[in-house]
C-alpha cells in the first residue's frame, strides 16, 4: 500500500499523516450529532469489545468460584498470574512479530522510520530496548496487574465491595459497562500527569518515555510504581456498586489496552490494498514531545487544559509558545531568587 496517498515522510524517514490527530466527538459543546454517530463503532470496535468478552472468559475459566476467593490461596493466585502471563505474551508477541519481527509491512505508515531492535542505547537494560521493555512487563507489569486483580476479586468475594447482580440491575450495569473507557481516560489522565510532574518524573515515568521511538512491547514498560498506579484504575469498582466481570472488563482495558497506543505504526496492513487506522498517533506525539497529550482524546481533557498536540504545524506553533512561555515563567521565577 502506498503510505504517501495518506502521508508524507521526511528525510529521517519518520513518517507523518496528513489528517491531524482528533479527539473523540463525546464531550463537545456545541455537540456533534452527525460525527459522534459516526465515530460510535470506534468505541466499541475492535478493542472494548475484545476486552468485554476477555473479561467474561477469566471469569469463566480463569476464575474460581466465589467459595474460592474468599480465601488467598497459591493456587488460583498462580493459575491467574500463569493465565495472565501467557496472554500478554501471545497479545504483545502477535504485534511484534508482525510488525517488528517479520517486518510484514516494513516502514509503512511507520511514525518513526528506524526500528527499536537496530539501534543499541545505554538508558535500558542490557542495551536493547526490546529486552529492557520485555523484563519491565514481566518483572513487574504482570505480576503487580495480577496482585491487583486478587485484591478486588477476593474483596468482591468477602463482600466489602458493592456487588450489583446482572438479573437486579441489568440497565445500571450495562451503562457501567459503557462508562468503562471513559473511567479509563480520566484515571489514565490524571496519573499520568501527575508523573509528568519533576520528582515523580525523574524517578518514575522517565522509564517509561526512555522508549521514544515506542513499540509493542514498551506498552507496559513501567517503574513498578506506574504499574501500581495504572493498573489501580480496578480499584474504581471496589467503590462503585459493580460486578467483578466489570472490573475484570476495567483492568482489561488498562492491560490488554495499552498495546494500540504504541503500535507505532499509523496504519496496519491487512492485505495489500486495505489497512486500518491504529489511532496511535496521539500517544506517540506523547512520545516525541512528552509535555503534550497526557490523555489518549476519548475525552478532550489536553484540549481543554491547553496541552494537546495533533500533529500539525499549528499544533507544533501552539507547543513552542507554551514551552516559551513556560521557560520564560522559571528564568523569571529564578532572577526574583
Ligand atoms: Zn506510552
Ligand atoms: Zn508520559
Amino acid at each position: 500500500m502506498d503510505d504517501l496517498k495518506f502521508g508524507t515522510r521526511n528525510k529521517r524517514g519518520d513518517y507523518a499523516p496528513n489528517a491531524p490527530a482528533q479527539t473523540a466527538p463525546l464531550f463537545v459543546f456545541p455537540p456533534r450529532p452527525l460525527a459522534l454517530l459516526k465515530w460510535v463503532p470506534h468505541y466499541f470496535f475492535p478493542y472494548s469489545a475484545l476486552f468485554f468478552l476477555s473479561a467474561w472468559a477469566w471469569w469463566a475459566w480463569v476464575v474460581p468460584p466465589v467459595e474460592g476467593m474468599q480465601t488467598l490461596a497459591w493456587g488460583w493466585v498462580l493459575k491467574l498470574f500463569a493465565v495472565n502471563v501467557v496472554a500478554v505474551f501471545l497479545w504483545y508477541f502477535a504485534f511484534e512479530l508482525r510488525l517488528y519481527i517479520t517486518r510484514a509491512q516494513g516502514n509503512r505508515f511507520k511514525y518513526n522510520g528506524k526500528f527499536p531492535a537496530d539501534a543499541k542505547s545505554d538508558v535500558f537494560w542490557f542495551k536493547s530496548q526490546n529486552i529492557d521493555n520485555i523484563l519491565r512487563s514481566f518483572l513487574s507489569g504482570v505480576p503487580i496487574w495480577t496482585g491487583i486483580q486478587v485484591v478486588v476479586l477476593w474483596a468482591f468475594a468477602n463482600g466489602y465491595a458493592p456487588w450489583v447482580g446482572f438479573a437486579e440491575h441489568p440497565v445500571y450495569l450495562a451503562l457501567l459497562t459503557l462508562v468503562v473507557p471513559v473511567i479509563h481516560e480520566f484515571h489514565f489522565f490524571c496519573i499520568h500527569r501527575l508523573i509528568h510532574t519533576d520528582f515523580l518524573y525523574k524517578w518514575v515515568h522517565s522509564v517509561h518515555h526512555n522508549s521514544n521511538n515506542p513499540s509493542p512491547w514498551s506498552s507496559l514498560s513501567m517503574h513498578p510504581v506506574e504499574h501500581l498506579l495504572y493498573f489501580s484504575t480496578m480499584f474504581y469498582h471496589l467503590i462503585l456498586p459493580s460486578h467483578p466481570v466489570i472490573a475484570l472488563y476495567q483492568l482489561h482495558m488498562a492491560g490488554f489496552g495499552a498495546v494500540p497506543g504504541h503500535v507505532g505504526f499509523d496504519k496496519v496492513e491487512l492485505t495489500k490494498d486495505t489497512a486500518i487506522d491504529s489511532h496511535a498517533y496521539i500517544h506517540y506525539l506523547h512520545h516525541k514531545y512528552f509535555e503534550v497529550n497526557y490523555g489518549d482524546g476519548l475525552i478532550p481533557l489536553d484540549k481543554w487544559f491547553g496541552t494537546f498536540h495533533d500533529g500539525s504545524k499549528e499544533g507544533d506553533a501552539r507547543m513552542n509558545a507554551r514551552f516559551a512561555a513556560k521557560k520564560a515563567r522559571m528564568n523569571a521565577a529564578k532572577a526574583e531568587k
